[in-house]
């Protein structure tokens, strides 16, 4: 739609409201509706119907227009979202002609606020949008701004628990998630320090700064509960719209200037003595600090460490040499030859980047990604949606909540293992096998005519055991274009002007990208953790990353790793929620610490045994759990440590209270 205009910017709230909704980026008002039916009437056409009949009852305060018989069916996604749930045309035509009178009421009475439901309101609005999965209830209030017991902000403080008490925190690292934790620690009050090593806050999106990088999951599904902001100009963000996001969430959650930059955590050990985890931490100029603190929180971020695989040669090649996250901004890629090493996620959204601008491409393929459709991926936030973000109260908000929804169960069922199948090694059920064979049909459209490259397109293992990409047809593009060679037969070794490939084949380049991922199964690679009895907590993982809960690991009191390992949704589930609780949870326990006046809690080992085990049988049933697949949400052991197999609803239950059985206090 277009022509749309009188949008302003949205009015801000004070304090108070920040507050009362637990949102920094509540907005107090919307701005009035002004235009006439006909134009009220394109935009219900363009518009997500539950989401808007959702927005109307909240202002109207009226769900009369929630009729169990419009309750959008939810159909399972397999690609792409479903239009409205996957209502049906009748059930549009009638909830189009309730959200129409409902905007015009909007309009005429002239509302542009929308205050706390009631707990009524809040139960027949999320039956409504979620056909009355109770269930889901309590783990979506935790996203909805306005429910009167909307979860996650600290309902206590540490001055009414332990004013007293000498309790310090040290916070490691300022991205999405220790921006998360420093929030909710200011909040409750609780003493910390933050550290970072780099010099800005936003972890991954402050380092991968590579041509091309954005979002590969909807941007509405990638903000905090406490940080809703809705005037995202992209359907799935660029990396500079995030960094920009987190920096001002940072900088409205007031802890900006509390952290200390470049600074890097070496060495953690619990002094049982006392207690306290002293921490040693390095500046630039090489001081070293030891400080004493009485919890740690990891914010530590798993995608970090950049692999570059060791090959032959490498050292005698004299061109530049980058990896995706470390991208050399100094160097212009264009008219130059480049070689890109890895098709995974990164280099999906490098090579369509910079294929126009160089003289000759070379990738080079180990496995070929399967890519789901989304057409929109480098689209704008359409006319439509501003205009009803601008002018409807809360629509931003509860479309947010939406995508949060139907991703509860995501695409998991695509991709969930059938006991008997017998399609192994290419798919891991019907449903897996069907979608196997519509995405072969897209590449073959994609790829028409080009045998040579769509023999090498099609993966040779199920769809979702590695993480699938969005596909906007910009990546068959590239490899199509002229100038792109499509290299399969691996990597021999590194002259000085370039790779030579299996075959035997130099192809001299300029530069060389490596888009070849990072080493997620090291958890807190890079710092020595050491705990009770000195263990040190590397030697006691021995490469398999384990945590209950992916928060706390036995022998480590008082430390707690938010995106831990086996929290790492792939399919299905926002990282935000699952990260937020993982503080929440922190917090919790930091409570209990503070409430019953003991020095520390320690989760017990066969708590994390039987958690691992219950996560273990999840990622068994799902196509990544496959022992023919290669993957990198498997460790050195084979075992999937980095992926949450269910939804984001079991990790809200799990996390919901610490239960103390499962800990050993510290007197
Ligand atoms: P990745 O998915 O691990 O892909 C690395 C690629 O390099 C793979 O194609 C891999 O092949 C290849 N490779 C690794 N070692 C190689 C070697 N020795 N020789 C040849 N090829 C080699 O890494 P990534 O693309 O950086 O993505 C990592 C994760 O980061 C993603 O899965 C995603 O979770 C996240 N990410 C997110 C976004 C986003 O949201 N915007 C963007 C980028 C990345 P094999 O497949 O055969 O191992």
């Amino acid at each position: 739609m277009t022509g749309i205009h009188g949008v302003s910017a949205a009015h801000h709230a004070g304090a108070e409201d920040i507050d009362k909704f637990d949102d920094l980026y509540w907005q107090s008002r919307t701005d009035p509706i002004v235009e006439d039916d006909a134009f009220l009437e394109r935009i219900v056409a363009g518009a997500e119907l539950p989401v808007l009949l959702a927005a109307l009852a909240a202002a109207l305060h009226d769900t009369s227009a929630l009729r169990p018989e419009l309750q959008p069916p939810l159909t399972p996604i397999d690609t792409e979202p479903h239009p409205n749930g996957g209502m049906t045309d009748e059930q549009c035509r009638e909830a189009s002609a309730l959200a129409l009178s409902g905007l015009k009421q909007l309009r005429d009475s002239g509302i542009t606020s929308v205050d706390i439901l009631t707990e009524s309101e809040t139960r027949a609005t999320l039956g409504y949008l979620t056909g009355n999965r109770e269930e889901w209830f309590d783990m979506l209030k935790h996203e909805l701004d306005l429910a009167v017991d909307k979860g996650g902000k600290p309902a206590w403080s540490f001055e009414e628990l332990a004013a007293a008490r000498d309790f310090t925190t040290l916070i490691v690292g300022a991205g999405v998630a220790g921006i998360a934790a420093a929030h909710r620690f200011a909040q409750a009050g609780v003493p910390f320090t933050m550290i970072e090593a780099g010099t800005t806050v936003g972890g991954t999106w402050a380092k991968n700064t590579y041509a091309g990088v954005r979002l590969d999951t909807p941007t509405f599904g990638y903000s905090y509960s406490f940080a809703q902001r809705s005037d995202w100009p992209h359907q799935f963000a660029q990396g500079g719209e995030v960094l920009e996001y987190l920096r001002d969430v940072a900088h409205r959650a007031g802890i900006v200037d509390a952290i200390e930059y470049s600074t890097r955590l070496l060495r953690l050990r619990w002094d049982d003595t006392a207690s306290l985890w002293e921490a040693t931490t390095s500046a630039p100029d090489g001081t070293v600090n030891v400080r004493r603190f009485s919890a740690v929180i990891s914010a530590l971020g798993q995608l970090d460490k950049p692999n570059i695989p060791d090959l032959p040669g490498f050292a005698d090649y004299r061109g530049l040499t980058m990896h995706s996250q470390e991208w050399r901004h100094d160097v212009d890629l264009a008219g130059k030859r480049v070689a890109v090493i890895g098709t995974g996620a990164s280099a999906y959204q490098i090579v369509p980047a910079i294929v126009d601008s160089v003289s000759k491409l070379a990738i080079f393929q180990r496995s070929a990604p399967w890519m789901l459709p989304a057409p929109n991926y480098h689209e704008p936030i359409t006319d439509t949606f501003r205009w009803l973000r601008a002018k409807v109260p809360h629509f931003g908000q509860w479309y947010r909540l939406w995508v949060i929804l139907t991703g509860i169960p995501g695409r998991a069922h695509t991709v969930t293992a059938e006991p008997d199948w017998t399609g192994a090694p290419l798919s891991v059920s019907r449903k897996n096998q069907e979608l196997r064979e519509y995405l072969i049909a897209r590449l073959e459209t994609q790829l028409q005519g080009r045998p040579d490259l769509l023999e090498h397109a099609i993966p040779n293992y199920p769809p979702g055991a590695k993480r699938m990409l969005r596909d906007n047809e910009v990546w068959s593009a590239a490899l199509r274009a002229d100038k792109t060679t499509l290299v399969t037969s691996g990597i021999a070794r590194f002259t000085e002007s370039g790779v030579v490939d299996s075959d035997g084949l130099e192809h001299e380049v300029d530069a060389v990208i490596f888009a070849t991922g990072f080493k997620p199964s090291d958890y807190l690679d890079g710092v020595e953790v050491v705990g009770r009895g000195g263990t040190e907590i590397h030697d006691f993982w021995n490469g398999d990353a384990r945590a209950y809960n992916g928060i706390t690991v036995p022998g480590f009191p008082n430390f707690f790793m938010i995106y831990g390992p086996n929290v790492g949704g792939v399919v299905a589930g926002s990282l935000h929620f699952m990260l937020e609780r993982a503080v929440e949870y922190s917090l919790s326990a930091i409570r209990v610490i503070l409430e019953r006046g003991v020095r520390g809690i320690d989760v017990r080992a066969e708590a994390m045994d039987r958690f691992v085990e219950w996560v273990d049988r999840g990622n068994r049933a799902m196509a990544w759990g496959q022992p023919y697949v290669s993957t990198w949400y498997q460790n050195r052991h084979g075992r999937v440590s980095q992926i949450w197999p269910y939804t984001n609803v079991e990790y809200w239950n799990i996390t919901h209270a610490v239960q103390l059985d499962d800990y050993e206090l510290l007197p």
